[in-house]
C-alpha cells in the first residue's frame, strides 16, 4: 500500500503559490519506494584537494505525518 498523506502536496502547492511562474517542482523523492530524502553534504578528500559531495539519506519515516514507510513500499 502506499503512503497517502498530503503533507507533500500541501507543500508543492504552497510553493507553487509562491513562485506561480515556476514549474514541474519536484520534491526530494527517492523515485522507486517513495521515500522521501535528505541530502547531507560533506568534503571527500580527492587527490590532495576536497571535493564537495552529497549524501542522499533516505527517511524512515514521512516527515510530514510520522508514519513509518513500510517494507512493502520500498520492495514496491
Ligand atoms: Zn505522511
Amino acid at each position: 500500500m502506499k503512503h497517502e498523506c498530503d503533507g507533500l502536496k500541501t507543500v508543492t502547492q504552497a510553493i507553487q503559490k509562491q513562485f506561480s511562474d515556476y514549474e514541474n517542482i519536484e520534491p526530494p523523492i527517492e523515485l522507486f519506494s517513495g521515500q522521501i530524502y535528505l541530502n547531507f553534504t560533506a568534503d571527500k578528500p580527492f587527490r590532495g584537494k576536497k571535493k564537495q559531495v552529497e549524501i542522499p539519506v533516505l527517511l524512515s519515516k514521512c516527515p510530514f505525518c510520522g508514519e513509518k514507510y513500510t517494507s512493502k513500499e520500498v520492495a514496491t
